[in-house]
Parts: structure tokens; C-alpha cells; sequence
């Protein structure tokens, strides 16, 4: 038996989660008291943690956008395993140092409608946001490259 130090009842030692598994170490509170704390918690710092979440998605926007790129990219299997560490540094910078306005646009596009384009460095260019919505899976404009227009 123990006794919680917040609420004071003698309880069985299960009723006391492991500080340090490890080490055998139990809180000194009882589960039960543990949980309302922490719900009290959340409770008070729920407006506080919004607008502390709402911050850090706003300075760090190209995490988001390397992330669901790369996700995509997985998804369709355009990244091939073959790349380098140094490669798939560079396309994170890329998305790092992305200026405002622009996106990260993939030239030969991931799901085009006669060729599909890989997820790799050489294959990538920052593109005005309102140009990229309007090339969508279209691979034009591009010298060099095949004008390819949707049907
Ligand atoms: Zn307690």
C-alpha cells in the first residue's frame, strides 16, 4: 500500500503509475489523481496551446509542404529508394528556402496523364503559386520537353 500524496487515501501500489520504470520509481499521486490533473491541465492551457500550435504551423509552413509532397511522392512511389542522403537533403532545403508566393513544383508532373515524374532534386523548381494551379498535371512550358496538354 502507498498513500497519494494529493488526495491522501491509501492505495494499492498499481494504482501509481512508473516515473522511472526502470529504476522502480511510482508518482508520488495515484493514477486517479494524475488524470484530473492532467485533464485540469489541458482544460487551462487549451487556448494558450491553439495559439502556440497556430504559430509554429505559421513559421514552419515548408515542413508541412515537404512533408505532404513526400507523402504524395511515397504514395505514388516516385521517390525512388536509390537516392542519396545528400539528395533528399537538398529537395528538404528546397522546400526550406521556398520563397513566399511560390511553390515547390514537381516539372515533370508526379501523376501526369502519359508520363509520371519521380520525386528527386532535378526534377523539382519553385513555380509562382498561381502558375502552379494553373499548369496542374500538365507538362508544357518547359524547353526541352514534350508539350503535353490534357484531353
Ligand atoms: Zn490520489
Amino acid at each position: 500500500m502507498k498513500i497519494c500524496s494529493k488526495c491522501r487515501c491509501a492505495k494499492l501500489i498499481d494504482e501509481f503509475s512508473f516515473s522511472s520504470k526502470i529504476r522502480g520509481i511510482r508518482q508520488s499521486r495515484c493514477k486517479v489523481c494524475c488524470r484530473a490533473e492532467h485533464r485540469e491541465y489541458y482544460r487551462k492551457n487549451k487556448a494558450r496551446k491553439r495559439l502556440y500550435n497556430e504559430a509554429y504551423r505559421k513559421t514552419n509552413l515548408w515542413r508541412y509542404a515537404a512533408a505532404s509532397s513526400k507523402y504524395r511522392a511515397s504514395k505514388l512511389r516516385a521517390t525512388p529508394t536509390w537516392l542519396t542522403d545528400t539528395q533528399l537533403a537538398l529537395m528538404q532545403r528546397m522546400y526550406e528556402n521556398r520563397p513566399d508566393g511560390y511553390h515547390v513544383d514537381h516539372i515533370v508532373p508526379l501523376q501526369g496523364d502519359f508520363v509520371s515524374g519521380l520525386h528527386v532534386p532535378w526534377n523539382l523548381q519553385y513555380l509562382l503559386a498561381s502558375e502552379n494551379y494553373s499548369k496542374r498535371n500538365r507538362l508544357n512550358d518547359h524547353p526541352g520537353s514534350a508539350t503535353i496538354t490534357e484531353g
